[in-house]
């Protein structure tokens, strides 16, 4: 490290802010460039796309650094933001020409991922936690902190599981934690995922005393039980921490962060993330991106917090019964009444997004513009929800009554331009007419400059020079150029100022005091002008309390209306919901993303899960029949459902659900060192042990990253056991066929097949799922199609008739070539489902003593002998 004894004061300063900052870049305001040095220079000049240079600045070695213009910083701070990383930001405090020695500066604002408010770095339509994790002993605790939208909710969690499967449902943009208390599979996580992280060891961190101090104080309330919180809880610490660490960032009292709601994890329907994942609620498995994913299909909101909204309905699904049926009617009425949804959702989407703007108005960040598509939206709301005046079903009814917060709306456009520029500074901010004295500085100010004009025409006269120009620059004001050519026309009283190549630049006393009225009428506009925009945002925070329900409101009817119209459009029906643990009962099901991306007309099914007669459904049938698809559609519409909207079936009768899971395919994780086997069965582990009778379980291939029989041992256990323990309802997709025949022993299992055509010598795919099972998996037609050269189908054709008809070799093990012999199989090897007593008989049965040697019949004698031995 260099030595501070020999560095400029201005690195030393540097040097001093970077040491209170470590864990973020330091941009560092020089002139008009922010500007970073040594090892933060290093890192961020590749992520900036920037040139790393060096300098000589007063050390014995050359000083790395990199540096960006001022006016683009918020495009370079995105780049760090997105790449996961915080930057403070270090301005000068005091005007340059007032400084003595070194200009004042500090750090104005701290940036990190998890306390965004700025839309140019946020999705509109996603939602960006901080998260504040806590474990203390055996339970732990979170907080979800939204600064942007002021979404603030408290997680309880009883396992560390809890909290990795909250981490990745919820994707914080960044977790404040502290390191040593934290359990194992949650460092494990934070570690993989490369979230940004903020590491709290003191400055954050409060004992029970002082959290619950900071937290009464922030949502103004005389307590915390009727939160339904302790003090001492691992949760309200995080909630405290989460708190003190944004406003510290943000140098604000986050004012608008008023509502905590303790999120209980038994009150909705939870997705793990494996589930998440696999049933692409959110992003592709194919492309990662949005097209192709069950939002992809059901987002038609119409405004950017419906469809914030929406996601989060969709991830958190609900259980309660009366709650879904309040959504289901909403959609209902909505669904019927077309002209009105039209209407409704037209007048949404000039809406705008009244809860970022809130949140902006409290961190002071606001901008004229923002707050007039904050004005144009609310003037909106009472058309919106006089709409809604007859609505008869309870939830729009609800939000029909929610204050339209019209004093807010007619100050705004009492005050506010029409089109106000995106910057007070800028001016033209305010309506004449708001401020007489406001109004006296603008038309001196324009006054003025009709005065100039009128100055300009009178030199013209006076000095007869056509081509004389008064003008203004930032460095000399206001000034009279006249080209060379003239100069001998100039009178004496110009005073001389500037020459340039071809005119020189004066000034007069009559021209100095006319730009020191302009000017003072400018400035004097300027300053009241920014007056009334404080006070204007003073007004939308003080309405914060009638903003955020309204916001709410709004996006909900947004969502409600948006299932009604993807119901209208698509052909939804309205499920019924049943009690939990009741059967789930589909006609004419269909998957919603394949049936609107799939090149086929979509085949609809039907699907009966029964507790007391079909928990259990295996499902076989050929590849690429169709059965994964049928799997995830009755998972998707049981989600659908239980989130408020319609399902694509001709009627759908649904028992709640309180858990979905899935085990799909097969995808290793080697960074995580698990091999392809070893995750599935992580993943089977976690099923057996936390489905309940009322959770719905998607099995699609268990079993397969292993040897035949080891998988098919396992699957078959696998579902004696659900069938027995947790009674979870099932759907098991499979190519062992031999898994038809717990049918007949379980008396809660039952069979279904894909049903195909055989037609010459190829198949047709009818996807209809019927009772019965299928013994054939026409995986060498499917590999055929897929293009495997036609000797290697030819060669398997022949190995499948050998293997189809039993024909076994001496040691009683399928032959898989004429004539050839194989090794004996190993004792564990032996058909499950093939008595050796069987297989002693079959050969026996095949055996052509004409052709046998004496020597040849005592081997086989041996042979058979052995096998019934080893049994
Ligand atoms: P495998 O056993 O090889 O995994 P699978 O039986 O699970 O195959 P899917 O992947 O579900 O088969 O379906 C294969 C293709 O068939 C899908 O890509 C889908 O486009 C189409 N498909 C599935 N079900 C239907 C249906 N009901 N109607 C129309 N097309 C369908």
């Amino acid at each position: 490290m260099t030595s501070s004894a020999r560095l400029t004061p201005m690195l030393r300063h540097y040097l001093e802010l970077k040491a209170e900052h470590r864990d973020a870049f330091l941009l560092y305001r020089m002139g008009d460039f922010y500007e970073l040095f040594f090892e933060d220079a290093e890192q961020a000049a590749p992520i900036l796309e920037i040139t790393l240079t060096a300098r000589h600045r007063g050390t014995d070695k050359e000083t790395p650094m990199c540096g960006v213009p001022h006016h683009a910083l918020e495009v370079y701070l995105g780049k760090l933001i997105r790449a996961g990383f915080k930057v403070a930001i270090c301005d000068q405090v005091e005007e340059a020409s007032a400084a003595k020695g070194l200009v004042k500066r500090a750090v104005t604002r701290v940036v990190t991922p998890g306390t965004l408010s700025d839309p140019e770095l946020l999705d509109r339509e996603e939602e960006n936690y901080l998260a504040s994790v806590v474990w203390n002993g055996d339970c732990g605790g979170g907080a979800f902190l939204d600064i942007s939208t002021g979404t603030f909710f408290l997680r309880r969690w009883g396992r560390p599981e809890d909290t990795v499967e909250d981490l990745s449902l919820f994707r914080p943009s960044e977790v404040l934690y502290r390191d040593r208390e934290l359990p194992e599979p949650i460092l494990r996580w934070l570690e993989r995922e490369g979230v940004c992280l903020t590491e709290d060891a003191e400055r954050y961190a409060t004992d029970s005393r002082h959290a619950g101090e900071l937290l009464r104080e922030q949502l103004g309330t005389a307590s915390l039980k009727g939160f339904g919180l302790e003090t001492d809880e691992p949760a309200v610490l995080a909630a405290a921490a989460a708190i003190s660490y944004a406003r510290d960032t943000q140098q604000s009292d986050l004012s608008h962060v008023r509502e905590l709601r303790l999120r209980d994890r038994a009150e909705a329907l939870l997705l793990d993330s494996t589930t998440v994942t696999n049933l692409e609620i959110f992003r592709s498995l194919g492309t990662g991106g949005r097209k192709g994913t069950l939002a992809w299909v059901l987002d038609q909101t119409v405004s950017p917090a419906g469809g914030r909204l929406l996601r989060d309905w969709l991830r958190r699904p609900l259980c309660d019964t009366a709650k879904i049926a309040t959504r289901h009617l909403a959609v209902a009425e909505l669904l019927e009444r077309t002209n009105r949804r039209s209407r409704i959702r037209e007048r949404l989407s000039g809406i705008g997004d009244p809860e970022r703007i809130l949140s902006r108005a409290v961190l002071g960040t606001v901008t004229p513009r923002e707050v007039a598509t904050l004005r144009d939206g609310l003037l909106e709301v009472p058309a919106v929800l006089a709409e809604l005046g007859e609505a008869r079903a309870p939830l729009l009814r609800e939000m029909a009554a929610v204050d339209p917060a019209v004093g807010l709306a007619t100050e705004l456009e009492r005050t506010l331009e029409a089109t106000p520029p995106a910057s007070v500074k800028e001016g033209g901010v305010i309506r004449s007419g708001v401020d007489a004295e406001l109004d006296r500085f603008r038309s001196l100010a324009q006054d003025s400059k009709r005065h100039i004009l009128a100055m300009e025409k009178a030199e013209r006269d006076r000095t007869g020079i056509g081509s004389l120009k008064v003008r203004y620059n930032k460095v000399f004001g206001y000034y009279i150029e006249v080209t060379k050519a003239n100069q001998d026309l100039v009178p004496e009283d110009y005073i001389r100022k500037q020459t340039l190549v071809n005119a020189e630049r004066y000034i007069t006393p009559a021209l100095k005091e006319l730009e020191e009225q302009i000017l003072a009428a400018e400035e004097g506009q300027l300053a009241l002008e920014e007056e009334h925009f404080r006070r204007l945002r003073a007004s939308i925070v003080a309405a914060g309390p009638l903003l955020t329900p309204l916001a709410k409101a709004l996006a909900e009817l947004d969502v409600v209306a948006c299932f009604a119209e993807v119901a209208a459009k698509n052909g939804y029906s309205r499920p019924r919901i049943t009690a939990a643990g009741g059967p789930i009962v589909l006609k004419d099901s269909r998957h919603p993303v394949v049936e609107r991306m799939g090149e086929e007309p979509f085949v609809p099914n039907d699907a009966e899960l029964d507790p007391d007669e079909s928990q259990i459904v295996v499902l076989t049938g050929p590849n690429m029949g169709g059965k994964s698809t049928y799997l995830r559609q009755v998972a998707l519409i049981v989600l659908m459902a239980q989130a408020g909207s319609f399902v694509p079936a001709s009627s759908a009768s649904i028992g709640v659900v309180d858990r979905i899971f899935t085990r799909v395919g097969a995808s290793d994780d080697l960074s995580r060192g698990e091999s392809t086997f070893m995750v599935e069965m992580i993943e089977t582990a976690k099923i057996l042990r936390q489905s309940t009778a009322h959770s719905l379980v998607i099995l699609d291939e268990v079993g397969r990253g292993t040897a035949t029989f080891d998988g098919l041992s396992l699957a078959w256990a696998i579902v004696e056991h659900l069938h027995e323990h947790p009674r979870a309802k099932t759907l098991f997709a499979t190519h062992y066929h031999e898994l038809t025949e717990l049918s007949a022993l379980l008396p809660r299992v039952v069979n279904r097949t894909v049903a195909v055509k055989e037609w010459e010598d190829r198949i047709v795919f009818l996807r209809r799922v019927i009772p019965g099972s299928s013994n054939k998996s026409y995986g060498l037609h499917v590999a055929r199609l897929a293009g495997v050269p036609v000797e290697v189908i030819d060669r398997a054709a022949e190995i499948l008739t050998n293997l189809e008809e039993q024909e076994y070799d001496l040691s009683g093990k399928p032959r898989l070539a004429k004539g050839g012999t194989v090794p004996a199989p190993g004792p564990d090897q032996l058909n499950l489902f093939a008595p050796v007593e069987e297989v002693v008989a079959s050969v026996l049965r095949d055996l052509d003593l004409e052709r046998l040697s004496p020597l040849a019949a005592l081997n086989l004698l041996q042979s058979l002998k052995s096998r019934l031995d080893v049994k």
